[in-house]
């Protein structure tokens, strides 16, 4: 027992240098991956209801855990998990009890001595970041589960406790959509949006979800889009070396994007109501998949 939660430890270091409770749990074979992607999402309502032994088996693994860290000298941190939803931030629950100590406990990663300060920031800020929301492009017809709009092959939406939500009643329709091809657009609408989402799609071809695009908010994407303009041409020429023939085509391409970008977005806005003539239970967005999507592509430890 002992020996597996050091050998889980130690490979999590070597693989990402920090450790969390997630790790050992996971390493050791106590926790199914797919449990901590339903316990991400909100399905599960604590985290020890996953895992596959007593209480007692686990406060002695946490035990191991900690010895363990503090002998290798690696430093305590400790990380905010949140729940994949929409709507106000809400911390994941780790224990039974919910006990104020136990819980910060599970919270508390272990950092590498060997990272810089710099590195260690910024494992911090990714670790402690917000989980993204992530938007299902869906593969057949469906309908909102809540009112009920009809959501066609193609449109947006959001499950939440397994169900289909159109962007209206999830509360995100006023954000627009930037397809994939992009990255500095993207990566700066995003930074400008208070509030975004990553589309995914299930491909049946390679059996996966796989990132469509991103939602941002309208003005976060003109601002994106500004900037972009404004440095196109020293982009295109640190792509293309020193010198720079095309700036002028991409600038062109670019004032011409807004117009582009609104007809990549009529699922975004809020469907037609009409009712289909008979209620059509669920099915999953992608595939035969009888389960809900849960985002696989875009899971985060
Ligand atoms: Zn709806």
């Amino acid at each position: 027992m002992e020996e597996r939660v050091v050998r889980a430890a130690e490979t999590a270091l070597a693989d990402h240098h920090y450790v969390s409770a997630l790790d050992i749990f996971v390493g050791t074979g106590l926790l199914a991956p797919a449990h901590v992607r339903d316990w991400r999402n909100g399905r599960i309502s604590y985290l020890e209801q996953a895992i596959q032994c007593n209480l007692h088996k686990i406060s002695r693994s946490m035990h191991v855990f900690r010895e363990w860290a503090r002998e290798r000298g690696l430093r305590p941190s400790e990380t905010a998990y949140l729940a994949r939803t929409r709507g106000p931030r809400r911390e994941l629950r780790f224990s039974k009890s919910g006990e104020p100590g136990i819980e910060r406990a599970y919270r508390t990663h272990f950092i590498s001595p060997e990272l810089s300060a710099m590195e260690k920031q910024r494992l911090q800020a990714h670790l402690g970041a917000p989980p993204e929301i992530v938007v299902f492009s869906t593969l057949r017809d469906l309908r909102c589960s809540q009112c009920q709009a009809d959501l066609p092959h193609g449109s947006f939406l959001l499950i939440e406790n397994r169900e289909p939500l159109c962007l209206t009643c999830a509360e995100l329709d006023h954000l627009v959509y930037v397809p994939p091809g992009d990255p500095a657009l993207s990566r700066r609408a995003r930074k400008h949006s208070t509030l975004s989402a990553v589309v995914v799609q299930f491909s049946r071809r390679r059996k996966r979800y796989e990132r469509q695009g991103i939602l941002v908010e309208e003005a976060g994407l003109e601002k994106a889009q500004e900037e972009c303009l404004s440095d196109a041409e020293a982009r295109a020429c640190r792509r293309s070396g020193t010198r720079c023939a095309g700036a002028a085509k991409i600038g062109r391409w670019w004032r011409g994007s807004r117009t582009r970008f609104a007809s990549y977005s009529p699922h975004v806005r809020p469907a037609r109501r009409t009712r289909l003539p008979s209620a059509r239970p669920f099915e999953a967005a992608g595939g035969s998949d009888a389960r809900p999507p849960g985002g696989h592509s875009t899971t985060r430890r």
